[in-house]
């Protein structure tokens, strides 16, 4: 079970968790309380309600998303208020709400070669079966981005794209300095990642002035020093696949890195 953590003045963040469960966060406003992403299903999303009540005792009304992926927003509905996406998000998520997410419907999926094994795994270990999936539409939709007001506390949301979903928003929290990421520095699905997506999405990144960097399956909120050097391995090892460079010490990080920018040369 996720431990709520008070990351900064306004901004209250659950690390992610299994199967899937991303971080989430809550922007608590004088007038207004933000979700920063809604959960992977009611039971994590409860969850977070129940702890951010005991802790600020707010109650959130509105919930603006980082992208359409299932982990992020199948617990939507649970939050009861107006739910906030980029005009692409909100398209999948009415597409997401037609889906047949029984687990007949999931193993049709996975044998037509349209969702992985990890996948239905995950949803069948997050919802158990029979589950019935109540995907919340959009109440607001925006196009470039977007600015909320909650009173003592600003969130910027922007649309920024990139390999993992071209739907990515991120939100920036101020005064708070806090950067919302969501899953936009990952690779693509099928595990890619391509210099012309990738690495304008890091200049916008960085041109936020935060302190504070939470992204969607890291453990761990970062500083400024450790996406800088994060975004420092990405081109590190783009620039070895491209000249075709060997490199002989690699941390985690970069293995990654290299393997899914091989995979985005070839595609
Ligand atoms: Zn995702």
């Amino acid at each position: 079970m996720g431990v709520l953590t008070r990351i900064s003045e306004r901004v209250y963040w659950m690390p992610p968790g299994p199967p899937d469960r991303p971080s989430l966060c809550a922007v608590v406003g004088d007038r207004r309380t933000l979700t920063l992403d809604a959960g992977s299903s009611s039971a994590h999303t409860g969850e977070f309600l129940d702890a951010l009540l005991a802790e600020s005792a707010a109650r959130p009304s509105a919930v603006v998303y980082t992208h359409s992926h299932w982990d992020h927003v199948f617990g939507g509905a649970e939050l009861n208020g107006q739910v906030i996406a980029h005009a692409s998000t909100a398209e999948q998520l009415i597409e997401l709400a037609a889906v047949d997410w029984s687990d007949e419907g999931l193993e049709r999926r996975v044998a037509a070669g349209l969702a992985s094994p990890q996948h239905a795994a995950h949803v069948k270990q997050e919802l158990p079966s029979p589950r019935s999936v109540e995907v919340a539409p959009a109440d607001v939709v925006f196009q470039d981005g977007l600015e909320i007001q909650l009173g003592g506390a600003t969130v910027r949301v922007r649309h920024v794209g990139g390999d993992h979903s071209a739907d990515s928003s991120v939100m920036f929290v101020e005064p708070d300095r806090v950067l919302f990421l969501g899953d936009c520095l990952y690779d693509s699905p099928g595990g890619a990642l391509t210099a012309d997506l990738a690495f304008p999405l890091h200049e916008t990144i960085l041109g936020f002035d935060a302190a504070f960097y939470v992204e969607g399956h890291n453990e761990s909120v970062s500083s400024r020093a450790e996406i800088e050097s994060l975004i420092g391995k990405m081109r590190f090892a783009e620039n070895a696949v491209r000249e075709g460079s060997a490199v002989m010490e690699q941390d985690e990080d970069t293995e990654h890195f290299l393997q899914a920018f091989r995979a985005g040369q070839s595609r």
